[in-house]
Order: C-alpha cells, then sequence, then structure tokens
C-alpha cells in the first residue's frame, strides 16, 4: 500500500478512472482544500448565526438496525454509466443490454484436426472396410476456403477451420490413414459429426447480457467476441475518509504517551476496495471542529464521506456539530446494536452533496457499521442488486450470553461438521478488539430480544470469509 498523508494533507478526490482503478488511492497532494467546482460552498462560520442545516429536529435516534438500513438503502441510488475497456470490466455491472451483431461462430467450422469429407461417400466405411479417397486441398484456420469437396474427394481441415462447401462432416485425423494425396477412412461419421455450426453460441440479434448483470470472466469472454472492446457499466463509487481524534498517529508514527495507529483508516479503505468503491484519505483530523469541517470539505465531490470516531456524546466530539454546520441532514443517529451504536448518517443536500456516515471510532465499530450499512450503500451504488452477504443457518459449539435489547454481531469462527455448518466465538467481543474481528470468518445474528444461545442451537451467520467454502482436495 501507498503511504497514507503524514500530516494528512488535504487530498483530492478523484473519480473513476483507470488510475483509480490501478489501485492509486491514497494520493497525498497539497494541504489546500479544492475548491468546488460544480457544488455550492456550504458556509461556514463558527460562532456565527449565518449558519446553515441546522436539522437536529429531524435526526431519529435509536433506530432498529432494520429501520437504519432501510433509510440508508432508500438514499442511496445507482450511479451514472461510464465506458470503461472490457478488459478493465471485470466486477463492474453493464447499464446496457447487449444484443449480438454476429454469429459465433462466424462460419460453420471444424472442431477436430482431420479430413473434411462427404457423408454419402462413406456409407459401408470401417477399419475393416477402409473407404479410399483423394486429398484435394487444405483448409488452413482463418483460410476462407475456395473449393468445394466433390464425391469421392477429402480436405485436410484443422481445427477452427471453416467447413468447405460440398462437406457435410469432419472425420479426426486418428480415424484416417494418409498416403500421399490419398487418405483411408476407417469410419462412417455421422451428418454434421465434429462439425461446429454457424451460430450455434449466439446467432445474429441474440439478447446476449441484460443491463445488470455482473461482469466475470465468462461475461467478458464473451463481449470481446462479440466485438465489444469497450462497455457501459455503472460508475464505482468514490468514497472520501476521514479519520478524526488527537491520540491518532499514522501507522510508522510515534506512538509514545498514548498515541495510537488510526487503523480505521486502513480497514475501511480496504472494506471500500471490496465492496467496488474508490476510497481516497483525507487524513487525520485533530479534534477541532475547524480542522474537521476543513478535511470534509475537501471531501464534497466524492459520492461518499465516511468518518471515523468523534460521533459519540464526549465533550470533543465535534463531528456532528461540523455535519449540521456544513448543511448535512442527518437521517438518524444511533442504532440499537452492538458493537457500533453511534452511527450516524445523512447526506449534505446541497447540489446533491455525498451520502455521509459518520462511524465509530472503536475500530470493531467502525468495521462492524460499514459491513451492515455502508457495504450494501456502495454496492448498490455500484449497480448490483444483490447486497448482502451470503447468510447460513450454522449450530452453535458454545453458549452465548447477553443483555436483551440491542442486537449483536457476534464475531464467529465457523467450521464444517459433515453437511453441517458450526460457529464458535473468535474470543473478546469488545468493540475495541480487532484480533478477534481477524478471525471472524462470520457474523452471527444474536437477536436483539433475546439473552440466550445455548450450545447446540442454531442461528443465522453472514459469512464474512466465503474462502471456508474452499476445499483443500480436488473434487475429481
Ligand atoms: P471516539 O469516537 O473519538 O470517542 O473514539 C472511540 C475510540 O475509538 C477511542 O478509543 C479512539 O481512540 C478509537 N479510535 C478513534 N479513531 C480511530 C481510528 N481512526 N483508528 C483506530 N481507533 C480509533
Ligand atoms: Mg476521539
Amino acid at each position: 500500500m501507498c503511504s497514507l498523508a503524514r500530516d494528512g494533507g488535504a487530498v483530492e478526490p478523484n473519480h473513476a478512472t483507470d488510475e483509480a482503478q490501478s489501485g492509486e488511492v491514497w494520493r497525498t497532494g497539497s494541504a489546500s482544500v479544492p475548491r468546488w467546482k460544480s457544488r455550492k460552498k456550504a458556509e461556514i462560520r463558527w460562532g456565527s448565526s449565518r449558519v446553515r442545516g441546522l436539522t437536529s429536529r429531524a435526526v431519529k435516534t435509536g433506530l432498529t438496525p432494520a429501520a437504519a438500513l432501510e433509510i440508508v438503502l432508500q438514499e442511496a441510488t445507482a450511479l451514472g454509466s461510464e465506458t470503461v475497456a472490457t478488459d478493465r470490466a471485470r466486477d463492474r455491472v453493464l447499464t446496457e443490454g447487449v444484443t449480438s451483431g454476429r454469429q459465433l461462430p462466424p462460419a460453420d467450422n471444424s472442431a477436430m484436426d482431420g479430413y473434411a469429407v462427404r457423408i454419402a461417400d462413406l456409407a459401408d466405411a470401417s477399419r475393416k472396410t477402409p473407404v479410399d479417397l483423394s486429398v484435394t486441398f487444405e483448409v488452413a484456420a482463418g483460410a476462407v476456403p475456395d473449393r468445394s469437396v466433390e464425391s469421392g474427394q477429402a480436405a485436410r481441415i484443422f481445427t477452427g477451420a471453416a467447413i468447405p462447401s460440398g462437406a457435410d462432416a469432419v472425420v479426426r485425423q486418428e480415424d484416417t490413414a494418409r498416403d500421399g494425396d490419398r487418405v483411408s477412412i476407417h469410419v462412417c461419421p455421422a451428418a454434421g459429426e465434429h462439425v461446429r455450426e454457424a451460430g450455434e453460441d449466439v446467432r445474429l440479434g441474440d439478447r446476449v447480457l441484460e443491463a445488470g448483470a455482473v461482469l466475470g470472466p465468462a461475461e467478458i469472454g464473451m463481449l470481446a467476441s462479440l466485438g465489444r472492446s469497450v462497455v457501459a457499466v455503472h460508475q464505482r463509487p468514490t468514497v472520501a475518509i476521514l479519520s478524526g481524534g488527537d491520540e491518532l498517529v499514522e501507522p510508522d508514527g510515534d506512538i509514545a504517551g498514548g498515541r495510537i495507529v488510526s487503523s480505521n483508516s486502513y480497514s475501511i479503505a480496504a472494506q471500500c476496495r471490496d465492496a467496488g468503491a474508490l476510497p481516497t484519505y483525507l487524513g487525520i483530523a485533530r479534534d477541532t471542529p475547524e480542522e474537521i469541517s476543513r478535511r470534509m470539505l475537501a471531501g464534497m465531490r466524492s459520492d461518499v464521506l465516511i468518518s471515523s470516531a468523534g460521533v459519540s456524546v464526549g465533550d470533543r466530539d465535534y463531528v456532528r456539530d461540523v455535519l449540521e454546520k456544513l448543511g448535512c441532514t442527518l437521517r438518524f443517529w444511533g442504532v440499537e446494536m452492538k458493537p457500533g451504536y453511534p452511527l450516524a448518517f445523512g447526506r449534505f443536500d446541497a447540489a446533491g452533496g455525498p451520502l455521509m456516515f459518520g462511524l465509530p471510532g472503536n475500530p470493531v465499530s467502525a468495521m462492524m457499521t460499514f459491513e451492515q450499512f455502508v457495504r450494501p450503500a456502495l454496492l448498490k451504488m455500484t449497480g448490483r442488486r444483490r447486497l448482502f452477504r451470503p447468510q447460513i443457518r450454522a449450530r452453535l459449539t458454545e453458549r452465548l450470553s447477553k443483555k436483551p435489547g440491542r442486537l449483536h454481531f457476534v464475531r464467529v469462527d465457523l467450521d464444517r461438521d459433515g453437511d453441517e455448518v458450526t460457529a464458535r466465538s473468535t474470543g473478546n467481543q469488545s468493540s475495541g478488539v480487532l484480533r478477534s474481528m481477524t478471525r471472524a470468518r462470520g457474523l452471527l445474528v444474536f437477536p436483539a430480544d433475546s439473552s440466550v444461545l445455548e450450545a447446540g442451537e442454531y442461528a443465522t451467520v453472514q459469512v464474512l470469509d466465503t474462502d471456508f467454502f474452499n476445499a483443500e482436495t480436488p473434487a475429481f
């Protein structure tokens, strides 16, 4: 990974370019705040009455995770279209339906190296009673045959070469014996044997891919076959990431004197990439409203702005105030889940500003709220329709308990036990313990109103790591 901005210098989020696709993310440009080119400048005057966007009246608190998700997904909509090179379109989502302007294969062609023949000549051919034909010409792959196969004749042919007129089957080389310009045929082929028919894959005018299709390797190969070197897909959301706190340093910084590394910037950026988004880094804001707002302004041209920390109720938690002063309409603050209660969500409304997620500062809370709310929003913006992780029912190998009230997401490891999947906690579930997140292949959904899940009970698990389904031995 490229190094982060040492001084947290403001960075201008890039848009979905090829360069960004190549993984160049942490641009550490000048410390100046970029001018808003297309969006109205928000008014920020600390201590002034001329402050817009004081919208806290509308803020809902203490929502259930389901209610919060519904609000997030109402606000997140699929981004517009852009044209990208087909070979860079892996995992992107088509905004166009693709209709074939050609047939595939374009002409009848041979599936084997051998001889193009007329079956009427070979009615009685067998290994014991071979039939001799005269080899009158040869067709190489890519060549257009300009002669016909006449009765008593054969054409030498190679895989992929067009079938010459007159021929109606191909005999494999292994079923023949060549002698000069004669070939003896040892089998009686069926009509069309070893011939790949023109259009058997795709016919002219076939609708091959629909808008909304996710492009995997086969779709990309198909687009190439249809002559499409570029393709229209949904843009990828740009996400500006801000960390906040006087205690934070970059990973190569000095942690003496109670400082800690701003790991959230790293985990959040990785989660963004995982969801098909393009993260940029706004650096670490010290705990002053001026610095938080200055850095936030640098993220206003992104599709999404994420800040972590400072959205709680501490004396130095200024993020909420800053958001309101920058014209962010907060839709909710606080979700009844653990870890991750202090999640704020809204939108900078002026001229269609970015969606705003104020994530909690604790490393697991930040990741968990991203996982449950930001990830589905980003996937929706990329045009995807399936927004959620695979869900399985897993059998608990140990008892879990909690206070009723909030929904808990329990970090679990998963194992196979015959046809069943078993789950067990990865250890200390505190919201600051990232270690138990590193081993979590799944997140067990411990419903809000229950307080005990007994060993042997089944629970729903969101599968984070589908590597679990990969096998160590081949299936054959
Ligand atoms: P706060 O929301 O500012 O009260 O932060 C809650 C906890 O999260 C504190 O222990 C912070 O030190 C920690 N924290 C805040 N920001 C980050 C970050 N970017 N990376 C890692 N930990 C953080
Ligand atoms: Mg803080």
